[in-house]
């Protein structure tokens, strides 16, 4: 019975050298230029958009932005924004994105859309059972 804890403690304990752990592979949202929010009002700069109002060509990173750059609603400067990591890339990694059926492929924002799209579907389903006589 306490043979699996002791093993789990014995592989915690050993922990490799700095130089010896492979490099941590990063997962395609990782790796995708990260959005910027302001805290003041909301408003996202998202880098392959780029900001039609301050002239600012897409695919421009927030970190290229000049320091003078304000958010386009409210007017408050660079440092009031707070790295919210990149939008609209899937979560995976690279190799897994074709498995899934295509699921692993969608954005986090797409999941939303088909976990709540069946959900309510699912519901109106059930509503429509009322129909019956
Ligand atoms: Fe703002």
């Amino acid at each position: 019975m306490n043979e699996p804890a002791k093993e789990e403690q014995l592989v915690s304990k050993k922990t490799l050298p700095e130089e010896k752990t492979p490099a941590k592979e990063k997962t395609l949202a990782e790796q995708a230029p990260s959005s910027y929010e302001c805290r003041s009002c909301g408003y996202v700069y998202v880098p392959s958009k780029g900001d039609n109002q301050g002239k600012v060509p897409p695919g421009t990173l927030f970190t290229e932005l000049s320091p003078d750059w304000r958010c386009p609603v409210c007017g408050v400067r660079k440092t009031q924004f707070v790295n919210i990591g990149a939008q609209g890339a899937p979560s995976g990694f690279a190799e897994n994105l074709d498995y899934g059926l295509g699921i692993n492929r969608l954005t986090p924002a797409q999941k939303n859309i088909l976990i709540f799209g069946a959900l309510g579907l699912g519901f109106l389903f059930f509503l429509s059972l009322y129909g019956l006589h």
